[in-house]
């Protein structure tokens, strides 16, 4: 096929009409949970009780599927009771090609459907925090986007940048609307461009995909949320997957452009079950919250983050405490013990054992602290553009009432977990989530923790291939200039650029017995003296142990191991951490931004 036959397929062919014949939905005109006592599950194909499958927000209890539904049947599910006031009903709709039967076709869909047109929007309240919502339905045309359903996406954007609200829309569409032609592609700019605006006032904009999502909305305000989430199995994608079939000729892989598929190739944060939606939209918005940087109200964060250690509450409360697949909620550890100061003294190994102490497996890695130092962990995946990277987790949470961005390296306790997180060792991806996350936390003002523990970067074809070198000094680059602060804690393994991708921070603090380096002793043996068993006497000539880069000023603090740390014995050092941690945001969020930014590129300009 030559590439006019492949150019002619793919433009003549709208992903709507595409959809409509691949889902059946007959031009919107079947609603999407048919009438009568009994219904066929799409998914699995077993007859389930329409009265269960309603209970169960429209989820076959069977096998999980989520079926379509309407928009107001989601706003109901999604905002607080009572709460909706719809805003722009009743926008006249041109017909700018003047589309034979079109206008009445309008006519005949908003007397069916009770819907003025293919979304609603207007503001309510989740879980008692005011948010501006608009809410596509495929009922209506598939969900295509005409003029009315960008005005109202495009009002609802600017009126919430206006009144300072997030904004959480939740996309189904087929995509641009044929029947208005290059009117409808204009829409993709206009509502991008509100967004833009909307971004930056520093406001959160939360985009759920629920099924099908395509065409010219995954192109413009569906893949613009500052978090983007996904209903299970949804279809999202920007071509429909038939024009693909046909133009390349080849079988599709299992599950392509499902939303699973979009979470592994790093395009979304999560997928989210409806049943836990909502809960989790309220704990987003929380943990979105924007603290203004004056000392009064910091005062006031800390006198809070005092009195949770006095009290010794580091446990998350009830309510956000979620034991669900798709968040690895973390509790807080308590802080029972540990009260005593560790002594300071430092052990008595050489720099050989310390190598040997950091890469074991029973060292708490970067989740264990995690789980020990904040609350409401919310795990956000993807670097947007090609690969959810494993070996490094990242995510907002809560450090007493201040919400925080952490960021960790991850090795795994035994193999199969070591596999899964490459045993620590990030791709390019991974470092470019890093950035991405670091970058969403600047725009909301929280402090960044990084969590180091790596090898180093992963050494390989694809990781050459994807830029390795250019995702690490992008990082450096980019994070000399980040406006909030950043600490980085090493706790086992600081291999090289890999490790210092995640470390040009306002402190650098580490275990006692992590490591930090240019390159494995067993490296640099092998390298100067062509020998790699003559790797511990490396070890102590790197000078790569704590106090070695301590006494270098590489290091602003060392964590007192009593014995090397476990995740048994890791609950002193996880206080330590705390008391300390507490003390840095003390001093660094009621700095200026520029100062910040300034005091990070001098602890480096003077090496
Ligand atoms: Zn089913």
């Amino acid at each position: 096929m030559t590439f006019k036959d492949m150019f002619k397929k793919t433009t003549y062919i709208s992903v709507e009409e595409e959809t409509e014949q691949d889902r059946g939905s007959g031009d919107g005109q079947e609603p999407a949970v048919p009438e009568g006592m009994w219904q066929k599950c799409p998914g699995c194909g077993e007859l389930v009780y329409s009265e269960d499958l309603e209970e169960n927000l429209s989820v076959c209890p069977k096998c999980g599927y989520h079926v379509r539904i309407g928009a107001r049947e989601r706003i109901e599910m999604v905002l607080d009771p009572d709460t909706f006031v719809e805003w722009d009903t009743g926008i006249e709709n041109g017909d700018p090609l003047g589309f034979h039967g079109y206008e009445d076709k309008v006519k005949q869909l908003q007397r069916m459907t009770g819907l003025d047109e293919a979304v609603i929007t207007g503001t309510g309240k989740i879980g008692r925090r005011d948010v501006v919502i608009g809410v596509c339905d495929t009922a209506f045309l598939m969900g295509s986007m005409g003029h009315v359903v960008g005005e109202k996406i495009t009002r609802a954007v600017e009126r919430a940048t206006k009144q300072k609200k997030p904004v959480i829309l939740f996309s189904c569409s087929g995509g641009a609307r044929m029947q208005e032609g290059i009117v409808s592609l204009m829409q993709m700019a206009k509502t991008s461009a509100a967004l833009k605006k909307h971004s930056d006032a520093g406001l959160l904009y939360i985009s759920v995909l629920t099924d099908p999502t395509t065409g010219g909305v995954t192109a413009s305000f569906a893949m613009l949320g500052d978090i983007i989430l996904a209903e299970p199995g949804a279809l999202i994608g920007f071509a429909g997957p038939r024009v693909i079939k046909q133009t390349i000729g080849q079988d599709l892989p299992e599950g392509f452009q499902r939303s699973e598929f979009l979470l592994e190739h790093g395009l979304i944060d999560n997928v989210v079950t409806r049943q836990n939606l909502k809960r989790i939209l309220a704990r987003l918005l929380r943990l979105h919250t924007r603290t203004k940087q004056t000392p009064e109200l910091y005062a006031k964060v800390m006198d809070e983050l005092e009195e949770y250690k006095n009290r010794q509450l580091w446990e998350s409360p009830d309510e956000f405490f979620l034991h669900n697949e798709e968040s690895e909620m973390i509790p807080a550890g308590s802080a029972e013990e540990g009260k005593q100061r560790l002594k300071n003294d430092l052990q008595n190994y050489s720099a050989w054992d310390r190598v040997q102490i950091s890469r074991r497996a029973e060292r708490p890695t970067a989740v264990d602290y995690m789980k020990r130092l904040f609350t409401h962990f919310y795990e956000l995946h993807g670097d947007r553009a090609f690969r959810d990277d494993r070996s490094i987790v990242g995510g907002v949470a809560m450090f007493g009432h201040q919400p925080v961005t952490v960021i960790g390296q991850q090795k795994g306790h035994n193999t199969k977990e070591n596999i899964m997180r490459n045993f620590g060792m990030p791709y390019p991806e991974g470092y470019r989530k890093a950035l991405r996350l670091m970058k969403e936390a600047e725009k909301f003002k929280r402090p960044i923790i990084c969590f180091v523990d790596t090898p180093g970067a992963f050494c390989g074809i694809e990781a050459e291939e994807r830029g390795q070198g250019e995702a690490i000094a992008r990082n450096l680059a980019e994070m000399s200039a980040i406006t909030v602060p950043i600490l980085t804690i090493m706790i086992g393994e600081g291999g090289s650029g890999g490790a210092l991708a995640m470390a040009v921070s306002n402190e650098v603090w580490m275990m006692e017995n992590a490591t930090y380096t240019v390159l494995s002793p067993e490296g640099f043996a092998s390298i100067l003296w062509k020998d790699s068993k003559r790797a511990d006497e490396a070890a102590t000539v790197m000078k790569m142990t704590a106090s070695d880069l301590r006494r270098l000023g590489i290091i602003e603090t060392i964590v007192p191991e009593k014995e090397p740390i476990t995740q048994e014995t890791m609950e002193d050092a996880a206080m330590f951490i705390k008391e300390k941690l507490l003390s840095f945001l003390q001093d660094y969020m009621i700095k200026k931004e520029d100062d910040i930014v300034e005091l990070r590129y001098h602890r480096f300009r003077d090496f």
